[in-house]
């Protein structure tokens, strides 16, 4: 037993024993009472009247009452005993019931830990868990100098079957796969769904490329018999693209595009597996070859910054401007972030683009604030950023390099984000605010953050997702949704920001609603800086806020 939990029990007892020994004293108190009426009445008795002498004659010659003089200890000793007794099994109980719920707590959150690492469908680790597992095998191969394989596998088909079958036969197609690839490779090699029918497995240590071509072909074979759904029975095929460490690559991010682009060479050339050589990035999807050119995209300075001012309806300020990339690619053109963000954030390449973000964006902050115009910034971070341990020292050091304000600074953050591994986020998110810098919650009610999880972070702003506000004239639904996000906000004390404001109608519905700063088409476009800097300049192409 605990030291806490003895001395829960001991005051417990404490407690009781004070009330039970009170009740021991009126026990006692009766039974003198009782002696005291019993020998007058006895004295009354024997001498027809109550006196001195015949008061002490009755305790001396009366067999019963000696007995009865015997009672007070009786109750006394009874309900010192009882007292010890009840204090003790009421103790245990309280402790027996703290340490269920202890258990209780510790079961969900173990759950909660498990459902944010695996995937729902399957139960294998999902994408998560994956990319911790493949970070730690790459740096473990680094420092022992071996070799490691990854895999990705696609069963070929699936959308088709999907359409065909419908959706819940294709989930239940998933996690027939799933159960057979889990049986065909080894305890120390993890298997992974990374999305939709896309499966990974990471063989940590390998003696030669024969050992991974061994489960390339085991799970080849675990596939081949029919799948059993019910009405239907059906053969699936998959394809496995194949990369090593450290022939194609050094990087967890390298390796996963590597297997990509060999799977996408086992699909087209039907031959169930492939390894990774470099002739086949030219026949690969645009995604797969843009992952390979992104890293090198940043070193060579193409990606591009936009800036879009959020405006303060209670004084028609600029409160700051959100910082909003692009890629400019040399063949492809301009590409968005809604389509390299999610492959940055696949590859683990995310890190370094929001270091690049963090740092030209702060650069042309200090800039502005060189030529007078001061402003905020508020800078996109995705979920991995959040689990970044240099995020903290890297942010901090660039603000005071621009000799700038950590309250110039907001890290917009989506709920899904916090939610992945709560703690984690949490913590870097408190040491952050700690600073001053702001936090503000990206697309919010498209996630699934828990209501009260919210009030306890350091948030200072939500920003109402757009799409509530695109439609809020013609979808009623929507209007709730925005209005309820609203009060929501100003009850947990955040400021609540309307993005996606691209009509008159939204601008003036948010000021009704109290809304506290607007974004949008309607105010202004994504900027380049110099275009930015004219614009908040000119007041006079700002809309007039209206006083309600
Ligand atoms: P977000 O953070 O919610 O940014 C707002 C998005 O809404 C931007 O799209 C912006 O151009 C668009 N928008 C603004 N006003 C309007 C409007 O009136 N109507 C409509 N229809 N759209 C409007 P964008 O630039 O394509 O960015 C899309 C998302 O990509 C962003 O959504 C953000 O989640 C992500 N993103 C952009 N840059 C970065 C970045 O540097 N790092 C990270 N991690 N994510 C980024
Ligand atoms: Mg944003
Ligand atoms: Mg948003």
């Amino acid at each position: 037993m605990s030291h806490s939990t003895l001395q829960v029990l001991t005051d417990n007892a404490k407690l009781l024993k004070a009330s039970a020994s009170k009740h021991a004293i009126y026990g006692v108190l009766i039974a003198v009472i009782a002696i005291v009426v019993a020998t007058c009445m006895v004295s009354f008795v024997e001498h027809g009247t109550v006196s001195i002498d015949g008061v002490i004659e009755a305790q001396k010659t009366n067999v019963a009452l000696w007995l009865l003089n015997l009672s007070p200890f009786g109750f006394a000793v009874w309900g010192q005993y009882v007292s010890n007794v009840m204090a003790f099994q009421a103790g245990a109980m309280v402790v027996d019931q703290t340490n269920e719920l202890r258990a209780q707590a510790q079961a969900i959150e173990r759950r909660a830990t498990y459902e944010v690492t695996h995937d729902r469908l399957t139960n294998l680790p999902n994408r998560v868990l994956l990319q911790d597992r493949l970070d730690q095998a790459v740096h473990l191969a680094h420092r022992e100098c071996s070799k490691m394989a990854v895999m990705i596998m696609d069963l070929d088909r699936f959308k088709e079957i999907n359409d065909a079958l419908g959706r819940d036969q294709g989930d239940r197609l998933l996690r027939q796969v799933a159960a057979r690839l889990k049986a065909a490779v080894q305890e120390t090699e993890t298997i992974a769904r990374s999305g939709g029918d896309e499966f990974v497995v990471l063989l940590p240590k390998i003696a030669s490329e024969q050992d991974a071509l061994h489960t390339a072909i085991n799970i080849g074979n675990a596939l081949k018999a029919a799948f059993d759904l019910g009405q239907s029975r059906l053969d699936v095929q998959a394809s496995i693209g194949v990369a090593f460490f450290p022939e194609h690559g050094n990087s967890a991010e390298d390796l996963l595009q590597r297997a990509e682009v060999a799977m996408y060479s086992a699909k087209q050339e039907k031959s169930g597996y492939s390894i990774y050589n470099d002739k086949q990035e030219k026949n690969s999807p645009r995604r797969v070859t843009l992952v390979g050119e992104l890293r090198q995209a940043l070193e060579q300075d193409e990606l591009l910054l936009e800036y879009q001012p959020k405006i303060n309806v209670a004084n028609n300020q600029v409160s700051e401007v959100e910082v909003l990339s692009r890629w400019r690619h040399p063949r492809h053109g301009v590409i968005p972030p809604e389509e390299f963000i999610p492959l940055a954030e696949r590859t683990g390449l995310i890190r370094i683009v929001t270091a690049w973000v963090l740092k030209n964006a702060l650069n042309q902050l200090g800039e502005w604030s060189r030529a007078g115009i001061e402003l905020g910034v508020a800078v996109n971070i995705s979920t991995q950023d959040l689990h970044d341990q240099e995020l903290y020292d890297r942010v901090t050091g660039l603000l005071a390099a621009n000799r700038l304000d950590a309250s110039q600074l907001v890290l917009e953050i989506t709920e899904t984000s916090i939610m992945i591994d709560k703690d984690r986020a949490t913590n870097m998110l408190q040491r952050l605010a700690g600073s001053g810098i702001r936090i503000a919650i990206d697309d919010f009610g498209t996630g699934y953050s828990s209501l009260a999880h919210l009030s306890v972070l350091p948030v200072k702003e939500i920003k109402i997702d757009k799409s509530f506000v695109l439609d809020m004239k013609d979808n009623p639904k929507h209007a709730n949704i925005v209005r309820a996000i609203i009060d929501l906000g100003h009850n947990l004390d955040m400021r609540v920001v309307g993005e996606g404001v691209e009509t008159e109608y939204a601008y003036r519905e948010l000021q009704r609603l109290r809304c506290d700063a607007l974004q949008g088409d309607y105010l202004s476009q994504p900027l380049e800086a110099q275009q930015l800097a004219n614009w908040v300049l000119d007041t006079s192409r700002r809309p007039k806020v209206q006083r309600i």
